[in-house]
């Protein structure tokens, strides 16, 4: 195995040191692997715009917090994933849009009032 090709990092918690166990753990990596493998391996938003860029982080639309991060419908649910390039997992942790996760694990968008 490659080094580096699992080291799919969160940004925010990292710094914040919390999820360092949780984003060297066997269950994410492997959840964070099969859900790049699942999109192609590809930034997701470029993609959008019609761009060939590779993602290089898998995303939680739902940040983890100290609070959700040992609950895997938040952590380890595909729907709160996004696989993203560099540049869109800083520009989305930029601007911090809200979402949320119901019970049955769907993902959606809250734009603040
Ligand atoms: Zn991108
Ligand atoms: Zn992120």
């Amino acid at each position: 195995m490659r080094r580096g090709e699992n080291n799919t990092v969160e940004i925010r918690e990292r710094e914040k040191g919390f999820a360092d166990a949780f984003y060297t753990s066997a269950a994410w990596i492997r959840c964070a692997r099969g859900y790049r493998r699942s999109v192609g391996g590809l930034c997701e938003r470029c993609r959008k715009r019609g761009l060939i860029v590779p993602a290089e982080e898998v995303h939680h639309k739902v940040h983890l917090t100290p609070e959700n991060i040992n609950r895997p419908e938040i952590a380890l649910n595909w729907r709160n994933l996004e696989a993203l390039c560099k540049d869109c997992h800083l520009k989305e942790h930029r601007k911090q849009k809200r979402w949320t996760v119901d019970d049955d694990g769907n993902v959606t968008a809250t734009d603040p009032p």
